[in-house]
């Protein structure tokens, strides 16, 4: 594969920091940013459609799927299966597509593996009675469900500075712009600039 040009985003955060929320926004406002769908095994929630949200399979699927290598990572996430196509991206990356994840923290491990280059962004609440209450004003998980992500989010926060940035998610449209300068700002790094505007500087270094 030749160097590709394009970002791998990995945006992390506990279940109901707002996340889903904050990259539809962000997506909204840099629509060359792709999103990567992945494979899940939980059932889809109310307004859901396969193919958008997830990739909605069940557990035999996923598990002959895995045995394919079809997953650049996936992870059991609160008893569900959870999974990043490996063709999809190395499909994007090839033609220099910017690229965003929103994956859990095992899957993010994972990817920084194959992929050091990647940027972790974690979306932290302001608190976790915050984050309870989002988890409840959403109504789409059961009690059971909800204390189980109340559980990991302590334990996720724990591990927050293994990422590159960190966008608290009070104000919500102060979180979409630092999560947008985040995008822009690794976008104008020099060493992708080089390579993306390689004819222009050439032409500007045979002129000068
Ligand atoms: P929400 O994002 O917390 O509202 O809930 P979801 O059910 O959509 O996601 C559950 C967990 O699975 C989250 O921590 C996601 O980041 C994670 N997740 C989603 N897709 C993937 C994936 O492709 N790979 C991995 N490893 N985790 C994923
Ligand atoms: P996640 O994908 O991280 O689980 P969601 O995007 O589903 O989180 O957000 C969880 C809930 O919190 C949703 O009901 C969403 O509308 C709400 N929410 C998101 N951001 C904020 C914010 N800054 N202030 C208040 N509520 C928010
Ligand atoms: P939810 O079930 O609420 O949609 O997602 C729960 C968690 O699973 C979220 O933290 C989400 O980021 C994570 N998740 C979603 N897709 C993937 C994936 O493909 N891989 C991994 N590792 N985690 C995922």
């Amino acid at each position: 594969m030749s160097q590709p040009t394009g970002n791998i985003f990995i945006v992390v955060a506990p279940s109901g920091a707002g996340k889903t929320s904050l990259v539809a926004a962000l997506l909204d406002a840099e629509p060359s940013v792709e999103l990567s769908i992945s494979y899940s095994t939980r059932a889809a929630r109310k307004g859901e459609v396969d193919g958008k949200h997830y990739h909605f399979v069940d557990q035999a699927t996923f598990k002959s799927m895995i045995e394919r290598g079809d997953f650049l990572e996936y992870a059991e996430v609160y008893g569900n299966y959870y999974g990043t196509s490996a063709p999809w991206i190395r499909s994007r990356l090839d033609v220099g597509q910017d690229i965003l994840l929103e994956i859990d923290w095992q899957g993010a491990e994972q990817v920084r593996k194959v992929f050091p280059e990647a940027i972790g962004i974690f979306i932290a609440p302001p608190s976790i009675e915050e984050l309870e209450r989002r988890l409840r004003g959403r109504a789409t998980d059961s009690e059971d469900v909800i204390r189980r992500r109340l559980a990991s989010a302590r334990a996720e926060i724990d591990k927050i500075s293994e990422y590159d940035y960190i966008v608290v998610n009070d104000d919500f449209e102060r979180a979409r712009l630092d999560l947008i300068s985040v995008v822009r700002a690794n976008r104008l790094r020099s060493a992708i600039q080089c390579r993306k505007l390689a004819p222009m500087l050439a032409r500007m270094g045979q002129g000068g």
